[in-house]
């Protein structure tokens, strides 16, 4: 095995006291497993069938989870427009799809600046509840050991609902024409919308007259969990040895940050020590050199389903960047599961100094992703989304989305601006007219 140890860590805070750390991460070590190698095994096998182009991975959540808003509502939410938009893929993209929440973990933030100065005072920046708090003052920025049993917990009671929900029968998929009622009701191209949700109805309606009730893989839904692995700690002290593999029970499918996709950093060393399927995020400017060597380590047996690079180019370069990487990866003869992140690539900040990404953007970048996947003739795979269920406004544009100066009548996020749950349920519509307007 690689020692994780001995390789260079970015991004990890430094705790103060390493007694209380080691503490925490024993007590970590004793606690279940949040999810189970067997599930882990089962989104491996599905994963592998979307890097076939036989089903679709739906990836989304908050960027940052946040201990205070752990509430039902909010969870809820966040599930139900995930399951909306998957309603709307399954039926427009015709594959089945896999969707994996950004929940239950999300908690550790990867920063560019590793001191916040205000004032003339400098802090150490906000890392993610995991490790430290939002608030500027001393206390709250000194990274806190304790705030990863604190996650766990966190972790458990959500993921805990997210599973009541999708076995006991999520009512609002059978009314699929109360859905985002301002989105189906607009004038302009609302026809296309409406039809789309009809046709919904009828399917589902046709389902539960021939089987009685709706079937059970559509009754119970599952929903699979990932998060970046980024504080190191807490993901060793996640890690169980189960019949001679080492599993992540933290969450089924962990990913590698762009800040952190060192292939000879500790973050890529401990991804490869593990058998849960990863995904890496690619950037623009990430060295093709760096992907093959990243792909090597994680991935030395070309395992099906083991990895999905994620591509986060932004709509100013999608066209231009992703071509090289599509053929240099096929070249090595790899075929892996290609996911477009469209969010983070393209992140302005406006002259009120709100981060924010504009609808349009998102969509472009995807439109290019998509087209540049049927050129080459490889699948895009998945899409990740930063999203949430509730009426944020942290992005712009969508039909009826905010502007510019709306942005602070609703803005929640403390790091990355979500889609709202309108906005994310439009771009689901719009996805799917994207991919129908495809050249064939
Ligand atoms: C994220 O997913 O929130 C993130 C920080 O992404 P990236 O590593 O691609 O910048
Ligand atoms: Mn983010």
């Amino acid at each position: 095995m690689i020692d994780i140890a001995e390789r260079p860590a970015l991004q990890q805070p430094e705790y103060p006291n390493p007694a209380r750390l080691e503490r925490v991460v024993h007590r970590l070590g004793q606690m279940p497993g949040l999810v189970t190698p067997l599930e882990i095994r089962q989104l491996k096998a599905e994963l592998a069938r979307a890097a076939a182009g036989k089903a679709f991975v739906l990836q989304g959540g908050d960027c940052a989870e946040r201990f205070a808003e752990t509430n039902p509502a909010r969870i809820r939410n966040r599930i139900r427009v995930m399951l909306q938009m998957s309603l709307v893929l399954v039926h427009g993209l015709g594959l089945p799809i896999i969707r994996i929440g950004r929940f239950a973990g999300q908690y550790a933030k990867p920063r560019s600046e590793a001191f916040e100065t205000v004032d003339g005072v400098s802090l150490p920046s906000y890392r993610g509840d995991i490790i430290n708090g939002p608030a500027f003052t001393e206390a709250a920025r000194i990274p806190d050991p304790s705030r990863m049993l604190k996650a766990y917990y966190h972790s458990a009671s959500t993921l805990n609902y997210v599973r009541a929900l999708g076995s006991s029968g999520f009512a609002d998929l059978q009314t699929p024409e109360k859905w985002g009622e301002a989105l189906l009701n607009r004038e302009d191209d609302s026809a296309s919308y409406g039809h789309l949700v009809r046709t919904i109805k009828d399917a589902l309606r046709f389902l539960s007259t021939i089987n009685g009730d709706l079937p059970e893989s559509i009754r119970h839904v599952r929903f699979y969990t990932g998060h970046e692995a980024l504080l190191l700690p807490y993901e060793e002290a996640m890690t169980r040895s189960v019949d001679g593999h080492r599993y992540n029970v933290s969450a089924h499918a962990p990913w590698i940050g762009l800040r952190t996709h060192d292939p000879y950093g500790a973050h890529v060393a401990y991804a490869a020590s593990i058998a849960n399927p990863i995904s890496i995020k690619i950037g623009p400017d990430t060295p093709m050199d760096a992907v093959f060597r990243m792909l090597d380590r994680v991935d030395p047996e070309h395992e099906p389903g083991r990895i999905a690079l994620t591509t986060r180019m932004g709509a100013a370069r999608a066209s231009d960047a992703l071509p090289d990487i599509i053929r240099g990866v096929r070249a090595v003869g790899r075929e892996v599961l290609w996911i477009c992140d469209p969010m983070h690539g393209n992140t302005r900040k406006t002259a009120s100094g709100h981060k924010t990404r504009s609808f349009e953007d998102i969509l472009s970048d995807v439109q290019q992703t998509m087209a540049v996947h049927r050129e080459l003739g490889s699948h895009l795979g998945g899409l990740h989304f930063e999203l949430t269920g509730d009426a944020v406004t942290e992005c712009t544009g969508g039909y009826d989305g905010p502007t510019d100066n709306d942005l602070h009548q609703a803005y929640r996020s403390l790091v990355d601006p979500r889609l709202n749950g309108a906005q994310a349920l439009e771009m689901a519509f719009r996805v799917v007219e994207a991919q129908q307007s495809l050249p064939r």
